[in-house]
């Protein structure tokens, strides 16, 4: 075994306490404070990681509070290892405390595990390895420490405007052996304003989804009944839709004189995958279209969407249907509904094949809102990101992985967004092993200790590939 991998081995056991400990630092972003401007939480995260960085003998930077990194080595360019410190929130339903960080059966458990604190740990360990193997160095190497890549990502934007710029690097935050194509991710809203009929039914709110990028599992409805025959006819309108249909919903007649509310169920995902999940504002909406008698501006913009956007998670209907052959389908999410008696709004998640332009998304679904009187707003756009298979920096993630692992690197596509796509000549590079479970987000997320110590072997020597003097 070479130099540097026997050096990661004599580190397992700090390596390990130090994800144990970071996964004990709840770093869900919060409201902002003074120089914290994710909240305490994260800051705390960011802190603890560059006085790791310093006890491990590395430069340290806080950007402002924003981002930080350690930084080792000599040379005019940088390799960036792009990690992140901040966890979305813990959810329900754990069998180990989710920031207990707790061992067992070889696994470490807690928010965060994989995603990406035991990854962020990995590279700086790894570059401790690179340090202590006495490897002389042409570039210098950066671990960049980002504390808001699962919300805006105002983090990497803010230390890229203010610090030097890696030429090249990857991000340890999906999957291995080797990911060189990521979709774009375009974020907008769909709203129309709303004048009511003052007959028939009226719609008080709909509501449903916490976060554009999740399939919502929950929608709900109140109506108001404007006259007795509405709501007779909203009943057996009802009775006949739950008939034939799976959907999931419940009727609460009258919760208060002359008001239904209908609640939906459906099942979350990850809006990546939107296939794997049950939409619940959908369900809803289907089942309102069947009831002529709402406002007829709100039933417009529900036809609309139950006919335009429905379950189809490739947008069909839209004419959004792109597909290349590197990245596949357009992948499309409604994640949001916020409907109130004025206005209504629908916040949509797109994921689109590399070979195509958010613009030609964008005015493809333009087509179809104009004639609706539907605005679109608010639109982001994350540019996709794909480094072609003869580039420098994929062929020696590809000679290390082999290496280390023994297993053929293949080059996949992903329909999540890294912050590998920040800088040019970077890849997302791991954590997660071929046939190891995706945990990120869901509950009893962990880190096998066994992978924790091959991933960092790897990034060690990939390192050392990309920053070495040889
Ligand atoms: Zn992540």
């Amino acid at each position: 075994m070479d130099i540097i991998e026997k050096k990661v081995d004599e580190f397992k056991d700090d390596l390990v306490k130090s994800v144990q400990e970071l996964i004990r630092i709840k770093s869900v972003k919060s409201e902002p404070k003074p120089g914290m401007p994710f909240g305490e939480g994260t800051n705390q995260a960011l802190e603890y990681m560059l006085d790791l960085s310093e006890k491990l003998g590395f430069k340290t930077k806080n950007v402002d509070g924003y981002a930080g990194h350690a930084e080792y080595g000599e040379g005019e360019d940088i390799v960036g290892v792009l990690v992140h410190l901040d966890v979305v929130p813990e959810g329900t339903g754990w069998t180990y405390p989710p920031y207990g960080g707790e061992i067992h059966s070889g696994k470490i458990y807690g928010r965060g595990a994989i995603d990406d604190k035991g990854p962020a740990a990995a590279a700086l360990y790894a570059l401790k390895a690179l340090k202590e193997s006495g490897a002389e160095m042409k570039r210098r190497v950066r671990i960049i420490f980002g504390i808001d890549e699962e919300s805006g990502w105002a983090d990497m934007d803010y230390y890229l405007k203010k610090e030097e710029i890696p030429m090249c690097g990857f991000s340890p935050d999906a999957d291995f052996p080797i990911i060189n194509s990521e979709k774009g991710i375009i974020k907008f809203k769909m709203e129309k304003a709303f004048t009511p009929d003052n007959k028939g039914i009226g719609v008080e709110y709909i509501k449903g989804g916490l976060r554009v990028n999740m399939v919502p599992d929950y929608c709900e409805a109140k109506l108001i009944i404007r006259d007795k025959k509405a709501g007779e006819l909203l009943k057996t309108k009802y009775n006949a839709f739950t008939k034939n249909t799976d959907n999931r919903l419940e009727l609460i007649p009258e919760s208060e004189p002359d008001k239904f509310i209908i609640k939906a169920y459906g099942i979350s995902a990850h809006g990546s995958t939107p296939e794997k999940g049950i939409n619940a504002v959908i369900q809803l909406l289907k089942f309102l279209r069947t009831v002529e008698g709402i406002d007829s501006d709100v039933f417009s913009f529900i036809s609309f969407i139950t006919e335009k956007i429905g379950t189809e998670v490739n947008g069909e209907s839209l004419g959004i249907d792109f597909e290349d052959e590197i990245s596949g389908k357009l992948i499309f999410n409604l994640g949001v509904i916020d409907f109130d008696e004025k206005q209504g709004m629908i916040e949509i998640n797109i994921r689109y094949p590399i070979k195509f332009t958010c613009e030609e998304v964008m005015t493809k679904i333009k087509e179809h809102t104009s004639k609706e009187g539907i605005q679109i707003t608010d639109v982001s756009d994350n540019p996709p990101l794909y480094v072609p298979e003869d580039n420098f920096l994929i062929n020696k993630l590809k000679k290390v992985y082999t290496e280390v692992t023994g297993q053929k690197a293949e080059l996949i596509s992903i329909g999540g967004g890294t912050y590998a796509r920040a800088i040019e000549n970077a890849v997302a590079f791991g954590p997660l092993f071929p046939g190891k479970p995706e945990l990120a987000h869901e509950k009893d997320e962990y880190i096998e200790i066994e992978d924790l110590i091959l991933s960092t072997k790897i990034y060690a020597k990939a390192l050392f590939e990309l920053a070495s003097n040889i």
